[in-house]
């Protein structure tokens, strides 16, 4: 059995408060729904609705304006009850809808309709995506109609990678999609290489102690008339960033001596959300979340409303069993924090990690010792950065004059430091001072 890994760096990392990755629960349906209105900071959405105006589940509630933007759906049936705006802890503004939930839902609990898509034109495909607000439900959020046309305008070949990589526990809440969603996992590839028009290929890059997952992804892609592979790939974090994902499979392009082309490289859970939309005229209305972290009592992957408030998600895995010291979206080791427990499940959103003040030791002011010049940063660093270096040029000369290119945040030079030096918050932080001045 050959596995595919990224040459340098990286990191095994395991994390024993993330959530049990084989079951899931259904978080309640919130009683009120914060609706956010942007996934993306170039692009604008504008509220289609009024205060006091009952919408349906699933109705559009925000348009998309500009190529980033994407529209925005009620995800619960209900009363607008009032728009917010806040700033997060990185001072980006925020908008919402809040929706106090009233009357029958139309697709949950009920058998939905199914509409044929095989004869629909790549073109109408992307539209259905594009009218349904469909985003890549992780990083930033951009929307898949805009990574479709990208893909169509390359110059070569496409292969569409379906990336089930869990180089991090916090990422269970796909490991579950797959798990149970196999199905609309595959359909959604389908979909979505038609929908790019110079797709040939798919490829299942699948970590290797996940192999029986790839064996189902490949039985069920057997059912689809296009070409598919199965790669297994290293658990080394970050081996499910888009960079170290394409490295590994260009060695295994040569190995089975093909021409990939370009890779489009997608997770499950934006796949589902593809098939959902065009084969039940389904918006994106609720998602998977890992929510857990040591100051979490019951850690669970749930099945969530988007809009769902973070604060009540956490009373349903039992609250918490002290004080959060920090409490962040996304895995521990990259993710955005997070201020107010009102702030809302987005849709890209895999993961919320409450931390206690012992797990967030490396974050703890005070902490931070001098560099010993052990070299582990170096070692881990998969870009070939010297982290240490970067850290102590930006402290002498400031942060707005060192960038370090090619930094993409992984976080692993931040999490062997011994001196709790804050070295990939620092770095990014320079790359965008120096990026805005
Ligand atoms: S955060 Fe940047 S500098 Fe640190 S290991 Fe990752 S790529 Fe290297
Ligand atoms: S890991 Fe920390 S202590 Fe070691 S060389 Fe890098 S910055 Fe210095």
């Amino acid at each position: 059995m050959k596995i595919y890994s990224f040459p340098r760096g990286g990191l095994v990392f395991d994390d024993p408060t993330a959530p049990q990755k084989n079951n899931s629960v259904n978080a309640f349906l919130p009683a009120v729904s914060v609706i956010p209105l942007g996934y993306s900071s170039a692009g604008k959405v504008f509220p289609v609705v009024q205060t006091g105006e009952m919408v349906r589940e699933g109705m559009l509630i925000g348009r998309a304006s500009g190529p980033n933007a994407v529209n925005v759906h009620a995800t619960v049936p209900g009363r607008v009850i009032r728009k917010v705006s806040w700033n997060d802890r990185y001072g980006v503004g925020n908008d919402a809808i809040v929706i106090r939930m009233e009357g029958s839902f139309e697709k949950l609990g009920r058998k939905e309709d199914i509409y044929q898509w095989k004869n629909l034109s790549g073109y109408d495909l992307q539209r259905i995506i594009s009218d349904l607000g469909i985003v890549e439900m992780e990083n930033s959020g951009r929307p898949l109609a805009g990574m479709i046309s990208t893909a169509r305008s390359e110059n070569e070949k496409i292969t569409l990678v379906v990336r089930c990589v869990f180089d991090d526990p916090w990422l269970a809440a796909d490991y579950a999609l797959c798990n149970e969603r196999l199905q609309a996992v595959v359909e959604g590839a389908a979909i979505v290489a038609k929908a790019c028009f110079k797709v040939t290929q798919i490829i299942f890059a699948v970590s290797y102690h996940e192999k029986e997952l790839g064996e189902r992804l490949m039985k069920e892609a057997g059912n689809w008339e296009i070409e598919s592979f199965l790669a297994l790939t290293g658990c080394r974090y970050p081996q499910r960033n888009n960079r170290e994902l394409e490295l590994a499979l260009r060695i295994f392009e040569k190995k089975e001596k093909q021409n990939f082309g370009s890779f489009l490289i997608l997770s499950p859970a934006v796949l589902s959300a593809a098939n959902d939309a065009v084969k039940h005229k389904r918006p994106i209305l609720d998602r998977y979340v890992a929510v857990g972290g040591s100051a979490v009592k019951h850690p669970q992957v749930m099945k969530v409303r988007i809009g769902t408030r973070i604060g009540e998600l956490i009373e349903q895995c039992g609250g918490f069993v002290e004080a959060p010291y920090r409490i962040a979206t996304g895995s521990p080791l990259s993710g955005r924090e997070v201020m107010y427990l009102d702030e809302p499940v987005r849709k890209n959103c895999y993961a919320i990690v409450a931390m206690s003040k012992s797990q967030a030791a490396d974050s703890a002011e005070g902490r931070q010792q001098n560099c010993i010049n052990c070299g582990e940063c170096r070692m881990v660093c998969p870009m070939g950065l010297d982290p240490q270096y970067i850290y102590k040029r930006i402290r002498t000369l400031g942060i707005e004059n060192v960038r370090a290119a090619g930094c993409h945040g992984c976080g692993c030079c931040r999490i062997v430091c011994p001196s709790d030096l804050l070295l990939s918050e620092t770095i990014l932080e320079g790359n965008q001072e120096t990026a805005n001045g």
